[in-house]
């Protein structure tokens, strides 16, 4: 069986409790023992000596019976012998047996002690019973021990005391205990209600349902707790989506390649006496049609490494213009068949310190998109400049520009513009969102200002080294 989080709290708690007031009560108890026990032996100490200068000062019986008159007391048994320790007087309730154990006692202090007043302690046997105190005092007139005052004080007066204090001491504990449990339920319940809760979203969310949420708010760690945990499920759920979207797009993307290329081999395989002509146009589809799903393939690729954080850059400071030039020549035939011109506006000695095969593949990525959307005799222009702490790279055409609701979409994979001219464009869907990763990988910035039938200007901004 599993064991709650508030059983477990409760039960080291009520443990502590039990241990922390039994302390209290055991100090309580021996704390109050000790002051009683130190108080009543001074009190007996003063006694003696008080009784005893009495006696000295007028040694006559009537001084002696009068003092005995003032400790006839029960808890007290107060005895006078001479100096051969014969019994002159003592409190009437002194038995016989007592009175042998007295003398055994007063006779072995007098052999050992002489020191006075003589106390000592006579354990009653009782375990937390206070022993009896014992005093001797010698009676000294005129430099002659005339005789000794012994006197042995009852503790019993505490016992009744100590029963009240016991129980005092028990109801306090009961009602610390019965106060600091109620609480701990109280608390532990309020802690771990909560992580239930919690513990129960987090299991629907593992299980898919991602808006089964905890409605726990609060400023407070376990409230945090929640909203985190709310915001990884609308993260899962955002991701579950993508992945699907991401999914549906790709399998769209590859089926209609694969369906020209099923459809103009079977064509030719089911054809007898297929013409030249005819052949050359089949295979021209076939051709084009694979070369889609091989770009679709390597940018997917390329794309997943990026967003994974599986590329690293191999940066290195390059003279810009010659690069550009260099990478505008490689696509020397797209412009030709477009009917385009290009243009680069910089200055020869400007530098960019960059991942030439990385940034290559993003500015080629905008370079194309400019060839493809904009219409014969339009131009490319690239211009470089700078800021204060940035270099920057302009990439506009005078194509057909972009509509101003889809501006902030571009960057998402697989989104169009025109969604029918998927494939008759020859884009993947997925060039943008590689360009965006590979300047935030050179921890750069791209923007984009388009204007609709005039033209677009993406805008590189790389940090200057
Ligand atoms: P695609 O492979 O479709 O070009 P991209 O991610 O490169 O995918 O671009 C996303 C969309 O942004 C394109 O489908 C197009 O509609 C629009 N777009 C990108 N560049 C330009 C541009 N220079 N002129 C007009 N539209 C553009």
């Amino acid at each position: 069986m599993k064991k709650r989080l508030s059983t477990k709290i409760t039960m080291i708690i009520v443990c502590l409790l039990i241990i922390v007031i039994s302390m209290m009560i055991f100090m309580s108890y021996t704390i109050s023992k000790t002051f009683y026990k130190n108080n009543l032996t001074e009190d007996v100490s003063h006694r003696i000596i008080a009784h005893t200068r009495v006696i000295q000062e007028h040694f006559e019986l009537e001084t002696i019976q009068h003092v005995l008159t003032m400790e006839e007391k029960d808890d007290v048994h107060l005895v006078l012998f001479d100096v051969d320790l014969s019994t002159v007087v003592k409190s009437n309730h002194v038995q016989d047996e007592w009175m042998v154990t007295y003398y055994d006692w007063v006779n072995e202090q007098l052999q050992t002690y002489n020191d006075y007043p003589i106390i000592d302690y006579f354990n009653t046997g009782i375990d937390f019973h206070i022993p009896h105190i014992w005093a001797l005092q010698p009676i000294i007139v005129n430099d002659e021990i005339k005789g000794y005052l012994f006197i042995d004080q009852d503790t019993g007066q505490f016992e009744q005391t100590k029963v009240k204090l016991a129980v005092v001491l028990i109801i306090m504990g009961i009602l610390t205990f019965t106060i600091g449990f109620l609480m701990t339920i109280y608390l532990t319940r309020k802690i771990s209600k909560p992580l239930t809760e919690m513990g129960r979203a987090a299991n629907q969310i593992a299980k898919g349902d991602f808006d089964n949420t905890p409605s726990i708010t609060g400023e407070d760690e376990v409230g945090q707790l929640a909203s985190d945990i709310s915001l990884m499920a609308k993260q899962l759920k955002e991701y579950r989506d993508s992945r699907q979207q991401f999914i549906s797009h790709i399998s769209h993307d590859l089926r209609t390649p694969i369906t020209y290329i099923k459809g103009y081999s079977a064509i030719m395989r089911d054809t007898d006496d297929i013409d030249r002509k005819d052949l050359d146009r089949n295979l021209a589809v076939i051709y084009q049609e694979a070369t889609r799903m091989e770009h679709l393939v390597r940018d997917l690729f390329q794309l997943t490494k990026l967003e994974e954080g599986r590329v690293s850059l191999e940066l290195e400071t390059i003279k810009a213009v010659p690069w550009l030039y260099s990478i505008l020549e490689s696509r020397q035939l797209m412009f030709d068949q477009n009917s385009l011109t290009y243009e680069i506006i910089a200055n020869d000695d400007m530098e960019l310190t960059v991942d030439q095969h990385r940034m290559g593949q993003a500015v080629i990525n905008l370079i194309e998109n400019s060839i493809r959307y904009t219409v014969k005799g339009g131009k490319v222009t690239l211009k470089l400049s700078e800021n204060d702490h940035h270099t920057i790279i302009e990439i506009s055409d005078t194509g057909r520009g972009i509509p101003r609701d889809d501006l902030p979409h571009i960057w998402d994979r697989f989104y169009r513009v025109d969604k029918s001219r998927s494939s008759k464009s020859g884009g993947s869907g997925l060039g943008l969102a590689i360009v965006k990763q590979v300047i935030e990988l050179h921890q750069g910035d791209v923007k984009v200002e388009s204007v609709e039938g005039k033209g677009t200007t993406f805008f590189i901004y790389l940090l200057k080294r």
